[in-house]
């Protein structure tokens, strides 16, 4: 299969751009336990929507990996609010941190897609290769065409100057670190914070979007994290890699099992006037399988960490919890 190469970590200086963020901050905590140089940059420090100083920085700061975690993600809604966000800084942060890694002559840089790339209809589980294969999710087709756009990127990088620029298309991720805001979360985030709410309120009943029926893959951001440096190390193609949990359920499965994992006993009232979303989303990880790598946490452990984490307060956007 195309891949299998070997890539040593040691001693290696890894830029993990949007540490910050749920996925940045899950890898840096996982190479906290590999052998080398970690790179981060807060962002009063740099802004990589801006050519320049991210060019500067790089140029300053000379890794030989670069993790791209950097990326205006949101749920739903937020897709629908924001699409100048979704599209455009997604695209100048790809754009300034992609041609500045080549610049310096990173040694591999991993970028992260999303599993949103793919066809609405795209046959199911999806394979790699139903990418461009049909027209996009409308609600998030915003940040699908930005994230397509990056992945090209390193297709083209890899063509024409030979870059080790590899993509990886992770499921629908949740756990520590994650966005809590009420209204531009995905669902995990939003489940467990609007449950918990309701719980603390004893309230009789809690709203879940849409219809409870499309099906969701959910994974764990620390295992996907592992993934990312297990690919780091063991993965080069110009053929993106898929990363799922093979967890697949209905929005009203996963509505339960998060009430279950809160303590949250009232009635679930699904809100058919909210989007449902594409109506299924199940990767094929068979590439990734075969290179002997595996999810390795269940859906409740999962949940159970997560929710102790936006406990201790650990989580974004908890302040306008805290102000409504
Ligand atoms: P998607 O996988 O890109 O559609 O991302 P989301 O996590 O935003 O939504 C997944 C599914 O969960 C969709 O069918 C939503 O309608 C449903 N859902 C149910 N309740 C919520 C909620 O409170 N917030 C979000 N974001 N989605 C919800």
């Amino acid at each position: 299969m195309a891949g299998g190469s070997t890539f040593d970590l040691t001693g290696k200086r890894v830029f993990v751009a949007g540490h910050r963020g749920m996925v940045g901050s899950a890898v840096v905590r996982r190479l906290a336990s590999e052998n080398c140089t970690l790179l981060v940059a807060d962002r009063h420090e740099l802004d990589l929507t801006k050519e320049e100083p991210t060019l500067k920085w790089i140029q300053a700061n000379r890794p030989d990996i670069v993790v791209h975690a950097a990326a205006k993600v949101g749920g739903i809604a937020a897709n629908n609010t924001f699409p100048v966000d979704f599209l455009c800084d997604n695209l100048a942060v790809e754009l300034n941190v992609i041609r500045a890694s080549h610049a310096v002559g990173v040694q591999r840089l991993l970028f992260l897609g999303s599993s949103c790339i793919y066809p609405k209809h795209a046959k199911q589980p999806i394979a790699e290769s139903e990418l461009l294969t049909g027209p996009l999710e409308p609600t998030n087709e915003w940040y699908a065409i930005a994230k397509i756009a990056g992945l090209k990127m390193c297709q083209a990088y890899r063509r024409q100057y030979g870059d080790d620029f590899i993509s990886v298309m992770p499921t629908n991720l949740y756990g520590r670190g994650d966005n809590y805001h009420p209204d531009h979360s995905h669902v995990p985030a939003a489940l467990i914070r609007r449950f918990h709410e309701a719980k603390m309120a004893n309230a009789p009943s809690v709203i879940v979007w849409g219809t409870g029926t499309p099906l969701r893959e959910f994974l764990n951001v620390d295992d996907f994290a592992d993934a990312c440096v297990f690919l780091l190390k063991n993965y080069s193609s110009d053929l993106p890699i898929n990363v799922g949990s093979g967890d697949e359920l209905s929005i009203a499965d996963f509505a339960a099992a998060v009430a279950e994992v809160v303590g949250y006993e009232g009635r679930l009232i699904f809100d058919t006037s909210k989007p449902d979303g594409t109506p299924r989303k199940l990767l094929d990880s068979s590439r990734i399988h075969a290179l002997g790598w595996r999810a390795t946490t269940s859906l409740r452990a999962g949940l159970a960490s997560a929710l102790e984490d936006f406990l201790q307060g650990h989580g974004r956007h908890l302040e306008v919890s805290r102000a409504s």
